[in-house]
Order: C-alpha cells, then structure tokens, then sequence
C-alpha cells in the first residue's frame, strides 16, 4: 500500500485515444489525485490522418466515446464536443449514427487541446526503472534535444504498426500504397488498373474510393480486390456481438481458462474485425448501380481465396503474381497501382518488452504489465490486452472501462464502478473479483 501522502505521477507514452482518455477520464478526479503527462511524437493529434478517406466513418456508434461509458457526466464526451462546436441539435437532426472519421479526429484533437497536458514533437527514446529512487526514467527527443523525466507510473499507448509486404515499405513510389497512405497518395487520381490487397475494413474502403468519384474524375479501368480468406467477412454488429464491449466483459474473459480465451477470441474475430455494415452496403450499391448506368464503366473483380504471392516493381509499373487457392498455378499481372490493406500488428507491448528488456510478459487484471523481474511501479498497455482481457481492447470503444480500471489501481479504491453487471451472456461463472496484482492474475497479453 502506498502512502497517502504520495501522488501517483503517471507518464502516458503516446497520445492516442487510448492515453487521451485516459486522461480525460482522471479529470473527474479530486485535483492532484493523480498527476498526469502524455508524450507524443506527432506535432498534432490528429487520428490516421492519411487514412481518412472521404466518406469513412466510424465502426461504432458517436456515443461510445472515450469517457461516456464510464463516466457519463464527463465534460469530454462526443456530445459535450458537438454543443461546444455549436452543432449538436444538427448532429441530432440528421440522423447519423457513425460520425466521419474526420469529425472523430476533430473530437480527439478538441480533447487534447482541452486537457492541456499532451506535450507533441517529443518522443519516448528510452525508458528504464531506477530502483534507488523507485521511479521510471523516460528518455525523450524533442527535436536535436534529449532530456530525461522520471514517472512513478507509466502507460504505454504506442498504438499499432501497419504490416508490412515482405517487411518492404515501398515508400521510394507512388504505384505502390499502404493503405495508411492512401490519402495522400497523388497516384490515385490517374490510376487505370487497380489491385486492392486485403479483405478488411481498409481492403473495403480502398476498393470503395477506387470505385466511386473519388479519382477526380479519372476512371480507371478495372479494379481487381482479393482476399485470402474464403470470403470477405463483415463486421458482427449484432445484439449479442456488443456484449464484448460492455464494462463487465474483461473481468468475465479474464476469469475464463487460457484455452477457452482463445477459443472465443477466435470464434469471434468478427465482433472486432471485419468490414462494417455501412461500407458494405456503400460497395453493394456502387457496383449494382455501374450495372445499371450506361456512361464508362470500372470492369470490378471481387476475388476470395487469392493470394498475392510476390509484388515487384517492373519499369515503375507493378508486377503482383497471385495464386487462386493452393492448387492453381500462379499469374503473374500488371498494374498501374496496388493498394496494400494488410492490417496492423499490436505495439503497446512490444514497446514496453523492448524498453524495459523483458524476456516474458503478460498482464494483471488491472493492464498492468506482469513479470517476475517486474518494478513496483506501474507500467500499464493501452490497446494491446486481447489475449488476457477480450477481443474488444485494440478498438478505442474500450478504452473507458480500461482506463476507469488504470485508474481504480493507482487510486487502491473503486473511485468508478467497472463491476457493473451489464452484459446478457454469462461467460464465466460468477468469482470474486481477481486482485489488481500478483503472481494469481498472470495472463497473456495481446
Ligand atoms: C483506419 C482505422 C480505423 C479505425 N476505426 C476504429 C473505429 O471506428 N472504432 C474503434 O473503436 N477503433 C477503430 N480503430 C482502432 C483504433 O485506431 C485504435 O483502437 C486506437 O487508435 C488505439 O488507440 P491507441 O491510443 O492505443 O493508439 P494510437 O491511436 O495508434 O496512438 C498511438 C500514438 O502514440 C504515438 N507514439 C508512438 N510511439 C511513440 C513514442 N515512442 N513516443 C511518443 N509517442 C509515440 C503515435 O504517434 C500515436 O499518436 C481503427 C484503426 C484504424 C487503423
């Protein structure tokens, strides 16, 4: 137990929405409870600002926000946002369930200039316990400038890294895109032969953009998308689906057995991952309309079970060679640009691993890092606990509970209440709930 006279200094690498919420949902706290800074490399804070497609929206519903489900008297709700904007009753009026990204983004940088503590242009070099003054020392570059802060606690919110073809990032052309780049890229507006790779939510918005006006005009010729996968899988949006995301599932996934974790994480991958309903629906209607039109027309092929089994560059123009199933033999075809989708790998705890050089790790209840070589202080993961605590954690909508839990540790009370018995399905039967730390409440992370 810590002293009451101590105020927790808690050190957020990271300013995403999981960091932000973080601190926005401390502010219901008594002032100096608990000390809060964030670090961010970036010199603004706006979200996946290169994969903001005109007419992309959110996965979610505008009221799972970064705060309202665990605190819905926040003053950083997505509503309190729309009226400080003087749009509210607009927002209301028309119906919108999903904002746009962009407006989302907005709402993420409105939180962090209200906070008033998100350092930007600063990066997280180095970070180390020093057990003589039982702090964290976080090393960080502003610029030419390295300084050192020290922290009682950390969190980790270093977001995710986008996978790679090959480990190749292609960043030297423009007939090759990541989709994190995609709107940026200058390519996109002559393009007249198209492959989008990758049957995701990006996969779905690239092949959508490559379909519809967004070109400036320009139409391209044919737009070919594959998957591996046997189909291209929509998001779970169902009654039951949403059950993930309550505030009492981590608790209750937490309480299952290490094989019955995994089990449902994988029965269940489209709860959290898959193309949502309003982007499908945008797909269906765009190609059954180009049926129905008689101006010039994108020759579309939707192909499941293909595989891009290498991606050349042949004379600036790219060369992808793509096998249907096992079985058939490789083609190999030309195109004027490839669109990678190819989805993003966790990186909270990978940071944290590298950093504190940790050979094994896994979580507590309280997403706290656990390890036998582990400090006293608090190193906690935002967005990278799938393993230990559901398939919900890498979406932002989970960020609330998480944090309500983070900050119930460091305060040693229940300041907000996250053993709300609010889900339909029992997963796990009823036990008291595991203590915030110790070598009982090990779990894999991520
Ligand atoms: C295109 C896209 C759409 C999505 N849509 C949804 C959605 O609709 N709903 C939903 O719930 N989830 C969605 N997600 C998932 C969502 O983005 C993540 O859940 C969320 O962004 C994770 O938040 P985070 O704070 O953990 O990390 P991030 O948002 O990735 O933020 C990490 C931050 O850390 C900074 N950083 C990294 N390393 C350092 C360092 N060494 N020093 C300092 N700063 C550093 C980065 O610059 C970045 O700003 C989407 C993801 C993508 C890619």
């Amino acid at each position: 137990m810590r002293s009451v006279t101590t105020l927790p200094q808690l050190l957020c690498i990271g300013a995403g929405p999981g960091n932000l919420g973080l601190a926005a949902l401390a502010r219901s706290l008594t002032p100096g409870q608990i000390d809060i800074g964030i670090i961010e490399r970036r010199h603004d804070l706006t979200w996946h600002q290169d994969q903001i497609l005109p007419g992309t929206t959110l996965q979610n519903s505008w009221y799972r926000d970064l705060v309202m489900s665990a605190d819905p008297t926040s003053h950083f709700t997505f509503a309190n946002f729309l009226h400080r904007q003087g749009r509210f009753q607009r927002f209301l009026s028309s119906g919108i369930t999903a904002p746009s990204r962009a407006e989302i983004s907005q709402y993420f940088q409105w939180v962090g200039a209200e906070l008033g503590v998100v350092e930007t242009g600063t990066q997280c070099t180095s970070l180390r316990y020093d057990a003589a003054s039982d702090r964290f020392e976080v090393g960080l570059k502003t610029g030419p400038l390295a300084t050192t802060r020290t922290a009682s606690h950390i969190s980790v919110g270093t977001g995710t890294t986008i996978n790679l073809f090959r480990d190749r990032n292609f960043a030297e052309t423009d007939s090759i895109v990541y989709a994190d780049a995609l709107a940026r890229s200058r390519r996109c507006r002559t393009a007249g032969r198209i492959l989008v790779v990758g049957g995701g939510q990006s996969g779905a918005e690239s092949f959508l953009h490559a379909i519809t006006a967004a070109w400036d005009g320009d139409t391209p010729r044919e737009v070919v998308w594959i998957t591996r996968d046997s189909c291209f899988r929509g998001l779970d949006t169902g009654h039951f689906a949403r059950d993930f995301f309550a505030a009492g599932f981590p608790q209750q996934f937490f309480n299952l057995s290490w094989a019955e974790r995994q089990r449902l994480n994988a029965e269940n991958v489209t709860a959290g991952r898959g193309i949502s309903p309003g982007t499908l629906s945008r797909i269906c209607e765009t190609l059954y309309n180009g049926q129905l039109s008689s101006g010039p027309q994108v020759q579309t092929r939707l192909r499941p079970f293909t595989e891009m089994l290498e991606l050349e560059l042949r004379n600036d123009q790219p060369v992808a060679t793509l096998r249907r199933g096992t079985e058939a033999a490789p083609e190999v075809e030309a195109f004027d640009l490839v669109i990678l989708c190819l989805g993003h790998r966790q990186g909270a705890g990978a940071f944290a691993q590298d950093m504190l050089d940790l050979d094994d790790m896994a979580l507590n209840p309280d997403y706290s890092v656990a390890c036998e070589t582990v400090p006293p202080g608090r190193v906690f993961l935002q967005s990278d606990a799938t393993g230990s605590h559901g398939l919900s954690d890498t979406n932002f909508v989970a960020a609330p509970h998480r944090n309500a839990i983070i900050l119930n540790s460091l305060l040693d009370h229940p300041h907000f209440d996250t053993q709300q018995d609010d889900l339909f399905a029992e997963f796990s039967p009823a036990v008291p709930p595991a203590p915030a730390r110790g070598a009982a409440c090990l779990s894999k992370f991520g």
